[in-house]
């Protein structure tokens, strides 16, 4: 499993994939990566100092991501996070989390106040019945701009059975109009029951890639490794 990264394009940044003690929500119908976890605390530090002392600082900018929440993450490897950021002259740290977080963020906001946070919701699609009743993500909220409070930017998951040029084009616009970015993830076959949609996934290529892959605000993941972190 590689868990360092250099994203060279649009916004540059290192990344890194820490293990944290685990997605506590883990009921996403399409996610296995979830599995990455260890309830052994100071397993996962030893393990996350390794990846963080890889990095270098050359961009200023760091996206952090474990397999589920920044909430999720012991207490040594946030204090880490901070050390290593402020000894490389790191000044934009990006987080992520799951929405039911969402009234922790403030006090994260103040405990990383010397660096600009940007925290990023795992969201998929603004679409209700779609995120729920397949995708099963736990975001009761239906209104769009009270999902994207304390959020600055957020994942999309585009490939799913039901989903068209119409609906991701949607979700992109709006995506766009509530967050700072977005990050287009295109879905994998895994060990999940929730199969990539080809012809969808063709439709995304063929109409709505060749529109948006040159816009700054949009990371576009064709397969999930393209961080270059993963497996
Ligand atoms: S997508 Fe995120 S919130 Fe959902 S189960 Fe996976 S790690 Fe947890």
């Amino acid at each position: 499993m590689e868990r360092y990264g250099i994203i060279t394009s649009k916004q540059k940044r290192e990344i890194v994939l820490l293990r944290g003690r685990g997605c506590a929500y883990a009921k996403c119908t399409f996610c296995d990566y979830h599995l990455d976890k260890c309830p052994d605390e100071d397993a996962n530090f030893n393990l996350n100092r390794e990846v963080l002392n890889r990095v270098t600082g050359e961009y200023g900018n760091l996206e952090v991501i474990n397999s589920g929440s920044v909430f999720e993450l012991d207490g040594k490897t946030l204090d880490y996070i901070k050390e290593i950021c402020k000894s490389k002259g790191i000044n934009i740290l990006h987080f992520e989390s799951h929405y039911m977080y969402r009234n922790r963020i403030p006090a994260l906001r103040r405990e990383f106040s010397d660096f600009t946070l940007k925290m990023k919701l795992g969201l998929e699609t603004f679409d209700f019945d779609l995120r729920e009743n397949v995708m099963c993500k736990g975001i009761s909220e239906r209104n769009p701009v009270e999902i994207s409070r304390n959020f600055d930017e957020a994942n999309f998951l585009f490939g799913i059975f039901g989903q068209t040029v119409q609906s991701m084009e949607r979700d992109i616009i709006t995506g766009l109009n509530l967050f700072e970015r977005i990050c287009v993830n295109i879905m994998c076959e895994n060990s999940t029951s929730v199969a990539p949609d080809e012809k969808v996934i063709a439709e995304f290529k063929s109409k709505l890639y060749p529109k948006y892959a040159d816009n700054e605000n949009i990371d576009i993941l064709i397969n999930n490794t393209d961080f270059g972190v993963g497996e």
